[in-house]
């Protein structure tokens, strides 16, 4: 669900007439701004006088159940073991200087349930796509529909 917040005072407009009017406005916004010398942080400015604010279209996102426990999740625990290669050189002071530190082949990035520690994503898309529920159920149903006919 979107709605605007200022990001000054925070006030928020939750109904779908100001949001599509903050839209329609935005590009105005912006060029007001350029003219300014500055760059918009959000749609427009904060109608609350004297706030300075702009205000930010925001999106809620409703808590996504764990595929194996149904528990509601608000946050994923992040588990990360990081295997790392660095070029290690004696410095001008002599002690070791860190350099060209990188991710080695065997790092590991988990995104468990908090309640039952089940593995639900293993990227920060596959989290962003679990958290924001954009699982690929849509195209399996589709493609269902299309099954060939057999004759
Ligand atoms: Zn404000
Ligand atoms: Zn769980």
């Amino acid at each position: 669900m979107e709605y605007l917040k200022c990001d000054r005072c925070g006030v928020e407009y939750r109904d779908q007439g100001s949001i599509d009017m903050a839209k329609n406005g935005k590009e105005a916004w912006e060029k007001t701004c350029e003219k300014d010398g500055v760059e918009a942080r959000g749609l427009f400015p904060c109608p609350a006088i004297p706030c300075t604010g702009e205000m930010i279209l925001c999106i809620d996102y409703e808590d996504q159940p764990c595929p194996h426990c149904g528990a509601t999740l608000e946050f994923l625990t992040l588990e990360e073991n990081r295997f790392i290669s660095v070029a290690v050189m004696l410095g001008i002071r002599g002690k070791l200087e860190y350099n060209d530190v990188r991710d080695a082949d065997m790092s590991t990035t988990e995104y468990r349930c908090p309640k039952c520690d089940f593995l639900i994503a293993t990227d920060e898309e596959e989290a962003i796509r679990f958290l924001r529920s954009e699982a690929p159920k849509e195209a399996e149903v589709e493609q269902e529909k299309e099954k060939p006919e057999e004759g």
